[in-house]
């Protein structure tokens, strides 16, 4: 089989590369699309988790006041029944003995009190606070939700966009010599989608080293492959290329 000019090839790895460039290129976006939508969902996550501290939170606190006014109740009902005992009493010490003991749980009692009211504030503010929570989260819910659907709507795009370039790179990569290609593509994958750079002011268009004479004079002479010394990456001469 005879071997197609060199120039030619060359001519048709920089058609090759400019696709390949945005097949990278969007493919990169592509692998970042996983990324942006856990992120979105491990926000509302954590959200929702701090909601549902605060509720577990106030729970807490409502107990505590039930308790409080179990209490409240249960010495209450002992102060009544103190009192009613108080006219059974015969001696004045035993009356006022008495008096004392009821008037040691009304000072208990109005600590108790105390501690509802202190309750119950706690309580109202965990309402309004969790409230809102609730509200800021469901806006947050709705703006997440779009902009899913906005990550989801490009991914499409990217994905369209991908099988037309691919399309394209179908129809160039055939014309082009197995050997010549296999070390093209060998080179695209070990340097990240760039594997044909132009020689700029005698350093190559990757890596910008220096190149030998030698190496930009073989360059231009298009008869062979030559690649950079240094990044390996395939150089070829910007004004003397050939396409197609
Ligand atoms: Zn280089």
């Amino acid at each position: 089989m005879e071997q197609k000019p060199i120039k030619g090839q060359i001519g048709l790895l920089i058609e090759l590369q400019a696709l390949d460039t945005q097949i990278y290129a969007f493919n990169r976006e592509k692998a970042s699309t996983p990324g942006y939508l856990k992120a979105i969902d491990d926000m509302l996550e954590s959200k929702k988790a701090g909601i549902k501290q605060a509720e577990d939170s106030l729970k807490g606190v409502q107990l505590k006041l039930k308790e409080k006014e179990g209490s409240l109740q249960q010495k209450e009902d002992q102060i009544k029944k103190l009192q009613g005992q108080l006219y059974t009493l015969k001696t004045n010490k035993e009356y006022s003995t008495m008096l004392a003991e009821i008037e040691g749980i009304k000072a208990d009692n109005s600590l108790i009190e105390e501690d509802i009211i202190k309750f119950m504030d706690e309580i109202e503010f965990a309402r309004k606070k969790i409230s809102e929570e609730k509200e800021l989260y469901r806006i947050e819910e709705a703006r997440s939700q779009k902009d899913k659907e906005i990550i989801n709507l490009k991914a499409k795009d990217i994905e369209a966009a991908l099988s037309t370039l691919n399309e394209k790179r179908n129809v160039i990569a055939p014309n082009i010599e197995k050997q010549v290609i296999s070390k093209y593509e060998k080179t695209l994958k070990n340097k990240d989608g760039l594997a044909i750079v132009p020689v700029e002011n005698g350093s190559c268009g990757g890596c910008h080293m220096g190149l030998p004479p030698q190496v930009i004079s073989d360059v231009k002479l298009r008869e062979d492959i030559i690649i950079c010394g240094s990044c390996l990456r395939i150089l070829y001469m910007e004004d003397n290329v050939e396409i197609n």
